[in-house]
């Protein structure tokens, strides 16, 4: 495949930019795979590419209902930070966002990565406690994150409110390299990379079954037919649970509808990426202008993977009192995605008691910006059949032996 440059973009022009090759080819499926991923969203993709990259598996098929990054992966609101709480999750989000900030590069497409800075607000005495906590834990993990004052706030994001009557800025969590990327484009460049590869991306394929044999897993049934493999990664995010139960498992996930919005293009009127999690509401400026507003999830769980007028109207009036400006915006666009919710608010990166059925899943309302961490961990895991140091904590066996990764604080009203 034909690399992406200044210089292939300007001898393209000179022909209308007709004659680019196809980012990536749409084959149909073989019978036989080494390795079968279900689900082409950022994760599988990313599985699917470390395999090939830091293992040499390339024997691969991505096998996705609809269409690559149309789950969660395209839908999300693209905050990317790495300041959590214990040391297990610093180490994967932290690799992850390394990787995000040469993914461009690495990929030869472009993500837009942009470390513009983030901050959680700190709106109750607890929440400022919980922030200090975290930063003094980051602090000992050797991540660069700090608390900063209300005054500091401001200066960085000037249209902020931050002596609102209800929920005055006390400081904010603070990091500097945190920021957003595009979310389609990650998804892309995965797939490009994959295909690039030889690796088979196989869209509108449900998978409808999985084969199990006393030796372990067989193989799918799929809309296109049964296909057969050695290792089978299930990486469906909110769906998590219906492919589980195909294998006769049933997992520790709850499914919500996580939902956001955007507003008209406006002028630049904030650089930074701020989450208020005392009120429900963390926003960001696209390039187009727009502002992006994402709120909590829905309070009872569901597969309905679309947004709803109550909760527009919720998210926006719980962030007006600290984005007055947000009052005389006209909101453009809603929608939802299905998320993954584990009780400890951490992921599952495991094998299972089916030999070589492996499970990525519970990445919940923060999955995106764990893309390459995940994907990397996950690689290994079912390279080498049992998991590296970045997966293990993650196993599912931390569930019946009692042994959380309580990200509750971290992780905030979502992300
Ligand atoms: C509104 C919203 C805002 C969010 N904001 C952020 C944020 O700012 N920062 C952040 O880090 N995270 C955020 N997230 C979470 C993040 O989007 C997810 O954690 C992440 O995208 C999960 O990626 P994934 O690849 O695991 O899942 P997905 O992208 O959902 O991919 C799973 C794929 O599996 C496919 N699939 C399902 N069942 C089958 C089947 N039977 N056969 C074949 N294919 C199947 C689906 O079609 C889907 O394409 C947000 C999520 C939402 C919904």
């Amino acid at each position: 495949m034909s690399r992406y440059s200044a210089f292939a973009i300007a001898a393209k022009a000179l022909n209308r930019h007709t004659g680019w090759d196809r980012a990536w080819a749409s084959p149909e499926p073989r019978r036989r795979y080494d390795v079968v991923i279900v689900g082409a969203g950022g994760h599988g993709l990313a599985t699917a590419y470390y395999l090939g990259k830091n293992h040499n598996i390339r024997d691969v098929a991505i096998l996705e209902k609809g269409w690559l990054g149309g789950g969660n992966t395209g839908r999300n609101t693209t905050i990317v930070r790495s300041g959590y709480l214990q040391d297990d999750s610093v180490a994967i989000y932290e690799l992850s966002r390394r990787l995000y900030e040469t993914m461009s590069q690495d990929l030869n497409f472009n993500v837009m990565f942009s470390p513009r800075g983030l901050m959680m607000l700190a709106q109750t005495h607890h929440e400022a406690r919980g922030y200090k906590r975290t930063v003094n834990a980051n602090s000992l993990q050797g991540l660069a994150t700090e608390f900063i004052g209300p005054r500091r706030v401001k200066e960085l994001c000037p249209i902020i409110e931050i002596s609102g009557p209800r929920f005055p800025v006390l400081g904010a969590f603070w990091q500097a390299r945190g920021g957003t990327a595009r979310h389609d484009a990650v998804a892309w460049a995965y797939a490009r990379a994959c295909s690039d590869m030889g690796m088979h991306i196989i869209q509108r394929c449900a998978v409808t079954g999985i084969r199990r044999g006393a030796d372990g897993v067989r193989g799918v049934e799929t809309e296109k037919g049964p296909i057969d493999c050695e290792k089978l990664g299930v990486v469906v995010a909110g769906h998590s649970g219906i492919v589980a139960e195909m294998a006769g498992l049933r997992l520790p996930i709850e499914s919500v509808a996580l939902q956001a919005l955007v507003s008209e293009p406006v002028k630049p009127c904030l650089d930074v990426v701020v989450m208020a999690n005392t009120v429900h509401g963390y926003i960001s400026q696209s390039d187009k202008g727009e502002l992006v507003i994402g709120g909590g999830t829905d309070g009872f769980n569901n597969y309905s993977q679309r947004g709803s007028f109550h909760h527009v109207e919720e998210t926006v009036r719980a962030l007006v009192e600290t984005f007055p400006i947000i009052s005389r915006l006209k909101m453009l666009r809603q929608w939802g995605g299905i998320v993954d919710m584990t009780g400890d608010r951490s992921p599952i990166i495991s094998g299972t008691p089916v030999r070589n059925l492996f499970f990525n899943c519970g990445w919940g309302t923060g999955g995106f910006k764990a893309i390459p961490g995940s994907g990397w961990a996950m690689a290994e895991l079912m390279a080498k059949g049992e998991p590296g140091s970045l997966a293990a904590p993650f196993g599912l066996e931390r569930f019946r032996e009692g042994r959380f990764i309580d990200e509750s604080v971290a992780a905030g009203v979502a992300h």
